[in-house]
């Protein structure tokens, strides 16, 4: 499902191919494509990824003064664990950033989850890691669905 990552340090796009995306490194700085934890972006690092990666990339849109926020964030972690390589997870900083406001976000915590840079669904408020899971589940088979079909 990931064919194309970005790098969490350098933020060049790699294309996976037949490599596995959990072990594959960048082919410009050498860092390991995944490590299993959410990446915290800027704006700059957002578009990147956003543009770059082939493949599902999940935003978790937060604030260090939002409680629901940080409560969600040991639940996000273990869904990158889980997910990744098969999902990109980030983190952005709504204090830090205009994105928010740029992809319409009124509300944090806000999950937005792209496909090939194209928004394909948004959560607003705390989840579980279980609801996480589920939520996540029902729009990769979606995408699933949509790739077997084209
Ligand atoms: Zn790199």
């Amino acid at each position: 499902m990931m064919k194309q990552a970005v790098c969490p340090i350098c933020q060049t796009g790699n294309r996976i191919g037949d490599r596995d995306p959990g072990a594959a490194k960048c082919g410009r700085c050498g860092e390991k494509l995944f490590a299993g934890a959410p990446v915290d972006v800027d704006d700059a690092g957002l578009a990147a990824h956003v543009k770059l990666t082939v493949g599902p990339v999940l935003v978790d849109v937060w604030a260090p003064w939002c409680g629901p926020c940080r409560m969600m964030a040991p639940h996000f972690a273990e869904a990158a664990r889980r997910f990744e390589p098969n999902v990109r997870f980030l983190k952005l900083n709504a204090d830090e950033t205009g994105a928010p406001a740029q992809l319409g976000v009124r509300g944090i915590p806000a999950l937005v989850l792209f496909h090939d840079g194209v928004e394909i669904a948004r959560h607003a408020g705390l989840m579980t890691s279980a609801q996480l899971g589920e939520w996540l589940t029902r729009h990769l088979q979606t995408i699933q669905q949509l790739e077997t079909q084209s």
